[in-house]
């Protein structure tokens, strides 16, 4: 029922529509009975006409044009409440996924690093689509079917109540047959579920990395891997399509059996003279009337319950909190010096497992300090921290005097520009990649802005030049062009603080030039603070922190650092030596 409830919350925005909708739905309902009024008076005079000498032409004209306008109309309303329902349940669907992505944006990155993509995906659109099919094509259905069924048997009764009584016999059974298996759907309906995103899973996981499967010769290992869950998919599919047909033939055979009784009972109430043939003959086109919905409850109930385990799932994910919590009021930035300060920061991934512990530092403004240490010290962890990617268990980091958790979330990550170590590119425009820094930037901003990336150059070479459509993950770009449309896009938003996680993957030594070039440019009069991995970046910046397990243990310039000789001094030496040599080639 909480269930329901939330789905009715998405269609309430649309009540009025769905007002008329289901006015509409009431009126085909009772016009649907009403036809068969009609014919059976339509028939009735036949039959007295059938009697010379009897003045019933007229009549009879006049009753099949009122079956022909009742038709008319009938059909009429028909448009229109499927129309008004199916566009009501359209938007609410709309809205919902609406909801749903707008909801998966603003989860904070430890939902994404505990959830596989894949699945987050299929909720979106099977689970969604599951829905939606479902509240067109079921719940809908399912009222329309039980009005007419309802407007039926109270005209059943009027025609003759004996008859109707074996009608309602069989609806205790029906009903109990119904439950019985709505469950089973259910259940199966959700593994089925489960499965598809499992499928969903594996294969964007594959396809992302194909280079990788390929390389590794993998192609038959991950097949089998999809395979299997295609198969577990299957069966669970074929499971619920079983208890479906096994329904749908129960109930059939149920109604079908009463109508026996019927025709058996209503020949017997002819034969005596208790009805007329015209009243057996209307009786029984009106069952034939709601044999329909009986038949098409059972099927339409599959559908429910498959959508019940689909909304089952996807209210399941809306129910996720964010973690990185936004006060209220809390100030929006506008002039932004650029001090940034680590007070005592720890902080864990997983509770009771700390990844920094005790870290203090201090950025002035314009100042660049490069953090290093081996891999898995925690330099990723403390970048991230700033724009807010997470939150510490512990300390405080400080803009310009101002606790960043009492900054209004979009405004501080408009001060923070971020440079990461792959670039990515979205499909589209060169342009519009560049753009992405500031949406609202004019032409000779993002040309300027180019320039300055050492972009310009290589991007008028092009034959569409800015208007060059990149591929998914940028290909067709070398990783040196990609770094500087990266860079070009920082420029563009021009951030006060920036991030830069330098790639570790060697460039030639002229595309090594550009985008150090483009870098120093970047740089210029911001706070920045660099994953660094370059000796040149390493040996201009202001102050240089050391890292190891999660603690600062060295501070300082390069050349103090090397007098101290100690973890910076070996790191150097058996690190950087390498990337000296190749600068000094
Ligand atoms: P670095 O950037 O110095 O290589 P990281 O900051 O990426 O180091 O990682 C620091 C530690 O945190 C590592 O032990 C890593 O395994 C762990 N870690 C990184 N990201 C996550 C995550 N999303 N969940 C759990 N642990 C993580």
């Amino acid at each position: 029922m909480k269930l329901l409830k939330k789905i009715y919350k998405y269609v309430t925005p649309y009540k009025g529509r769905l007002t008329l909708g289901i006015l509409s739905m009431l009126l085909h309902s009772f016009l649907t009975v009403y036809v068969v009024k009609v014919f059976k008076d339509l028939m009735e005079t036949v039959i007295s006409t059938l009697e010379p000498g009897k003045q019933g032409l007229s009549l009879l004209t006049w009753s099949a044009l009122v079956l022909i306008a009742a038709y008319f109309l009938k059909e009429v309303v028909y448009y229109w409440q499927r129309f008004l329902l199916a566009y009501v349940s359209q938007k609410a669907i709309r809205d919902l996924r609406n909801d749903l992505y707008y909801h998966l944006q603003n989860l904070s990155l430890s939902f994404y690093s505990k959830n596989k993509v894949g699945e987050i995906m299929s909720r979106v659109t099977n689970d969604v689509g599951v829905l939606q099919n479902a509240i067109v094509n079921g719940a809908i259905g399912i009222f329309y079917e039980l009005v007419t069924l309802l407007g039926a048997l109270i005209y059943l009764f009027i025609i003759d109540f004996k008859l109707t009584l074996f009608v309602l016999l069989a609806l205790p059974l029906i009903t109990y047959v119904l439950k019985f298996f709505n469950i089973k759907i259910r259940k199966a309906s959700r593994k089925v579920q489960i499965k598809l995103a499992d499928i969903s899973h594996v294969l964007e996981e594959t396809l992302s990395s194909i280079k990788v499967v390929k390389s590794f010769g993998r192609e038959e290992y991950e097949f089998e891997r999809f395979s299997a869950e295609n198969d577990e998919n299957f069966r669970a599919r074929v499971r619920s399509e079983q208890y479906g047909a096994s329904l749908t033939s129960i109930i059939e055979f149920i109604t079908a059996v009463s109508f026996t009784a019927i025709l058996w009972y209503g020949g017997y109430e002819v034969m005596n003279g208790y009805i007329k043939v015209s009243e057996l003959i209307a009786f029984f086109t009106l069952l034939l009337t709601i044999m329909n919905p009986l038949s098409s409850l059972s099927k339409l109930s599959t559908t429910l319950q498959q959508a019940l385990a689909a909304a089952e799932r996807i209210f399941e994910l809306m129910a996720i909190d964010n973690p990185v919590l936004e006060e209220k009021n809390n100030e929006v930035l506008t002039n932004v010096v650029g001090n940034l300060e680590f007070r005592n920061i720890s902080f864990a991934y997983n509770q009771g497992e700390e990844i920094l512990k005790d870290i203090d530092f201090e950025i002035k403004p314009g100042e660049v300090v490069a953090l290093v240490g081996p891999s898995g010290a925690g330099k990723t962890t403390i970048a991230d921290l700033i724009p807010r990617f997470y939150e510490p268990t512990k300390g405080q980091i400080v803009l310009d005097g101002k606790d960043i958790k009492e900054i209004d979330l979009v405004s501080l990550r408009t001060q923070i520009g971020i440079v990461p170590q792959e670039t990515i590119l979205f499909s589209g425009t060169l342009r519009n990649n560049i753009r992405y820094g500031r949406l609202e930037a004019a032409e000779e901003e993002i040309i300027e802005a180019a320039r300055a990336a050492n972009a310009h150059d290589f991007i008028f070479k092009l034959p569409n030049g800015y208007d060059t459509v990149v591929g998914e993950r940028g290909v067709g770009l070398s990783g040196g062009q990609r770094q500087r449309i990266a860079i070009a896009r920082a420029i563009l938003k021009n951030p006060r603080i920036l991030i830069l996680d330098e790639a570790t993957s060697a460039l030639d030594t002229e595309s090594e030039v550009l985008v150090q070039e483009a870098l120093n440019r970047l740089m210029k009069s911001r706070t920045t603070l660099v994953i660094a991995h370059r000796l040149s970046t390493i040996k201009n910046a202001d102050k240089i922190i050391v890292l190891s397990n999660g603690k600062i243990v060295e501070t300082g310039t390069h050349n103090q650092l090397m007098e101290m000789g100690g973890i910076y001094y070996s790191l150097y030496k058996s690190n950087f030596r390498s990337g000296q040599n190749k600068s000094e080639s």
